[in-house]
């Protein structure tokens, strides 16, 4: 087979191009934790499509019930109409994820993206409570239209919009508080005073941990204290469930250990299993106030993304997937922890929660040295934070532990060698 020509992306696709700048090769392959380029470099995948793919690539199982599906001139395009593979992943996700969590949402195809969920979770907020303010947090990462930028934490992200954006208050997120600043003291404060006229916000949206922002994990306490306020002041919560969801944190939603029901979730990346286009938006049943049409969208029914999303709540049905998920996290935190404390140069700090993990350190530019000679040594890895200043492992779900090793290897050697 004839070689792909990089140079074709500079010449061509537009300057707002990067994880092609990051990962410069061209890939050809992939299966479970492994990607391959064209020449036939092995890379491990510890990015897994920026938390696309939990279940790693070409799953076997997905993509037998995708290929039956295919081969039997199954409906592909369907806007919202009815179709079997819609009705198998609502029953599903039903059974196996909203009952037995005493869980119990209508579920919206808000659009086939991340953005798209977060869209519409902002518009039925202020639909909903007919308010216009929205709290959101520091380095919250929540899409790229318009409304979903406005919630995006991010001085970068925001220029992109190009004009100023509004109606949004950005409040520091649990890990940048300490002893003499509490958000939500503050927030209440605010609240409480009414003699000065604030406005009561329609919603709080947060991730639990923030992956884009930093990998900054929120305490369970301090969620709780958020739903307590959003109860208290009648505000709706939403959690962004978009990259901390579908297992990413150890539970499927990544809200569970907290033990907080929120109003609105938002869900993406892996919820379509096998790196196919689908989010939901969970809504509170006496919330689903929509009116037929009134956010509609043309791809709003992949019924490939729903044949495999339907497929992959499968691994849920046994409990042994999400204890083995558990074993995995702690040997992975542990990996971390030992990095950190035997390289102090690094000025390190191990972060995050479940497979959602990384760490930061206090050196500019070191993360990204890192996760660059990572990727000359065979391995791929995103960084995070306002400074780039995570190097972040997210590694699929059904890695085994060879292929842990192998990536904790190619990891300390990248350490070792950027340390000098
Ligand atoms: N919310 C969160 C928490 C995300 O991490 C992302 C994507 N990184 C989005 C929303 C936006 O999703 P998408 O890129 O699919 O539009």
């Amino acid at each position: 087979m004839s070689q792909t020509d990089m140079t074709i992306f500079e010449k061509l696709e537009s300057e707002v191009r990067s994880y092609v700048r990051s990962f410069p090769t061209v890939f050809t392959k992939a299966k479970g934790y492994k990607m391959w380029d064209q020449k036939g470099t092995e890379y491990l995948d510890f990015f897994s499509g920026a938390g696309a793919l939990n279940y790693g690539h070409n799953d076997p199982m997905m993509k037998a019930k995708l290929v039956d599906y295919i081969l039997s001139d199954g409906i592909t395009h369907s806007l919202d109409m009815a179709t079997a593979p819609k009705a198998e992943f609502l029953t599903k996700f039903n059974e196996v994820i909203l009952k037995p969590r005493n869980l119990e949402y209508k579920v919206m195809f808000p659009g086939p993206t991340g953005t798209n969920t977060v869209e519409s979770a902002l518009k039925l907020a202020r639909k909903v409570t007919g308010r216009t303010d929205i709290i959101s947090f520091t380095n919250g990462f929540h899409g790229m239209t318009i409304g979903a930028l406005s919630v995006t934490g991010n001085a970068f992200k925001r220029k992109g919009a190009g004009i100023p954006l509004q109606n949004v208050v950005t409040m520091p997120y649990d890990s940048f508080v300490n002893d003499n600043l509490d958000t939500l003291e503050y927030l209440e404060r605010f609240l409480e005073d009414g003699g000065s006229g604030v406005d009561i916000p329609a919603a709080m949206i947060l991730e639990t941990v923030q992956g884009e922002g930093g990998i900054n994990a929120a305490s369970f306490e301090w969620l709780q204290r958020v739903e307590q306020i959003c109860k208290r002041w009648g505000i709706l919560l939403i959690v962004d469930d978009v990259q901390a969801g579908v297992g990413r944190t150890g539970t499927f939603f990544s809200f569970e250990k907290a033990g907080i029901k929120p109003d609105i979730v938002c869900m993406s990346k892996s919820i379509g299993g096998y790196g196919l286009p689908l989010a939901i938006t969970l809504i509170r049943l006496d919330l689903d106030i929509w009116e037929p049409g009134e956010h509609n969208g043309t791809f709003r029914g992949n019924n490939h993304a729903f044949v495999t999303a339907a497929a992959a709540l499968s691994y849920w049905e046994d409990p042994k997937f999400e204890k083995s998920i558990e074993e995995k996290s702690e040997k992975i935190f542990n990996f971390l922890e030992g990095i950190v404390a035997k390289y102090p140069e690094l000025q390190g700090e191990a972060r995050g929660r479940g497979f959602m993990v990384g760490i930061s350190t206090e050196i500019e530019g070191l993360a990204a040295s890192i996760a660059e000679e990572a990727f000359q040594r065979g391995l791929i890895m995103e960084t995070s934070g306002p400074k780039d200043e995570v190097f972040k492992l997210f590694p699929p779900l059904v890695i085994d532990n060879e292929g842990l090793e192998q990536g904790f290897k190619i990891i300390e050697d990248s350490v070792k060698a950027v340390l000098g």
